[in-house]
């Protein structure tokens, strides 16, 4: 299978390629050439599979340049070392006495190294990279630059640590990060990484490493280094690939479970932020899984609520600050995947809304393709009091403790449901441990955080719930300081020279 651009006509490109690139040369994402499709009968079959066969079996659908056993390998280094034998597990949790065959099930994403979803793709992304390399006959070393305001940083380091013929360098904003997150990224382990510390903000951090990608003659000098930059965001496909595979594996768990029977049509619920998670249910859906559909849940940074519901997209507006940081996004980059294949195929028309974006902050889509949209996406947004509130209800009820992001999807879930009486079984997407973000936990449980450090705040809250607390932050108060170095912001490139020689 190839890959093209969602923006222009380019020659299509191998999956390795596709990863390596990151971005297509004409600005746009890459997208396969065609979604392939599978039977009831394979679907059925993942029911006696573990989950790291289950994840092999999907990028070969997509992944054709790869062996089967080049993919079972991949597999098993990014999720042997998941903290619960089922990998992604899923509660089922909300039995509505009302409608007891309307059935809630908690896909918890969150059972990898940082304990939160991320980890599903960055643990599989440096595997297929560094396969990617010897595909296409690339002998240079991969510098992979992370400007992070916390998660993102701490989950690409678990990730590229100690894999082969790769590096990865992380800038956090000094002071911008949470004492849990700096200790996350500064003792992380491995001989190709490294974590600085940058005088200022997040915007400082970001701004510094996308001027290193701009620097050419910095470009050359690391070339001769043998070291070639690269990024590991999320609009990579090589991370979205890994995200489609837990939607079957959370559909044939709910066959398991006795909750629905294979053929049976689920609804997809997912909290939202650059449109990438939700996107991977999109895929799974085309490809033939049985989904009616997609609830697409916001916090109070409402775009993407309003651009299903009136088909305009607009990024002017306020930026609010929320306790589902992970959400507050006001450009969803990989929404230009779905818009892509819901015209099918149309790049002119994508170019025409992202140019618009760029020039104006918005653009809205014809009443078609609007319909198209609607049909597939049902969007409710949800703000900062009905998130704790659905946090103690929650807990106060079955005694399952989510996290903030968690709660905004199962919030929109209820609300969808008020509104359409829709009582299809669900399976939503659970994208952090409460662990993750204790502060804002123990708050809505209506705890006093007043004066309790991060570090105590985990113990209050597993002295509270008993929930257990994931062991990478539970080591944390005794693991080895690694990285202190801090530096300005005109001194990034030049930290970047020093890493790439050593
Ligand atoms: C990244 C993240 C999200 C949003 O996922 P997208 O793929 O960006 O839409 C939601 N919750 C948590 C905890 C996250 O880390």
């Amino acid at each position: 299978m190839k890959y093209i651009s969602t923006r222009s006509k380019i020659k299509p490109v191998s999956s390795a390629e596709a990863i390596l690139q990151g971005l297509a040369a004409d600005g746009g994402l890459f997208v396969p050439e065609k979604i392939p499709t599978v039977s009831l009968e394979e679907i059925d079959a993942l029911k006696d599979k573990t989950y790291e066969e289950r994840a092999a079996w999907l990028l070969g659908k997509y992944l054709t340049d790869y062996t089967a056993d080049e993919l079972g390998e991949c597999s098993e280094l990014a999720y042997n070392w998941f903290d619960v034998p089922a990998r992604v597990p899923v509660m089922v949790l909300i039995q509505d006495p009302k409608n007891p065959t309307a059935p809630v099930g908690a896909m918890e994403l969150w059972h990898g190294p940082t304990s939160a979803f991320k980890d599903v793709a960055l643990q599989m992304l440096p595997h297929l990279m560094r396969l990617a390399l010897k595909k296409v006959g690339e002998t240079k070393q991969i510098l992979i630059l992370v400007a992070t305001s916390g998660d993102t940083g701490k989950a690409a380091l678990a990730g590229f640590a100690d894999v082969p013929q790769t590096k990865v360098m992380v800038f956090y904003p000094d002071g911008g990060v949470s004492k849990i997150q700096r200790l996350q990224m500064v003792t992380q382990r491995g001989d190709n990484v490294n974590v600085t510390a940058v005088r200022g903000n997040f915007d400082d951090a970001q701004s510094g490493v996308k001027k290193i990608f701009g620097d050419k003659k910095l470009r050359a000098e690391l070339d001769k280094l043998g070291v070639k930059l690269s990024s590991a965001n999320s609009i990579n496909w090589g991370r979205l690939v890994p995200q489609i595979a837990y939607y079957f594996s959370g559909y044939v768990e709910l066959i398991k479970a006795n909750q629905i029977k294979l053929g049976d049509r689920i609804l997809i619920c997912v909290p939202t932020g650059n449109f990438g998670n939700i996107l991977a249910a999109y895929y799974a859906l085309k490809m033939g899984l049985p989904v009616k559909g997609m609830i697409c849940a916001s916090n109070v940074n409402n775009v993407l609520t309003e651009f299903f519901v009136t088909g305009t997209y607009n990024r002017n507006r306020e930026f609010f600050k929320t306790i589902t940081p992970s959400m507050d996004i006001l450009i969803s980059s990989n929404l230009e995947r779905l818009l892509y294949h819901e015209t099918n195929g149309n790049f002119k028309q994508v170019k025409h809304y992202m140019d618009e974006l760029a020039a104006k902050g918005q653009y809205t889509i014809d009443d078609k393709l609007k319909a198209r949209l609607q049909r597939l996406f049902h969007a409710e947004y949800v703000t900062e009091d009905e998130t704790r509130l659905f946090v103690k209800r929650v807990y106060d009820s079955f005694k399952y403790l989510t996290d903030t992001h968690t709660a905004v999807a199962m919030t929109a879930l209820s609300k969808y449901r008020g509104r359409s009486k829709d009582f299809t079984p669900v399976l939503t997407a659970s994208t952090a441990s409460p662990y993750k973000f204790t502060s804002a936990v123990l708050t809505a449980l209506g705890q006093s955080i007043d004066g309790v450090d991060d570090l105590a705040q985990l113990e209050k809250l597993n002295v509270l719930t008993s929930v257990r607390v994931p062991r990478n932050l539970a080591e944390l108060s005794h693991a080895k300081i690694l990285h202190e170095d801090v530096c300005d912001k005109d001194e990034m490139a030049e930290r970047v020279l020093q890493f790439a020689s050593k």
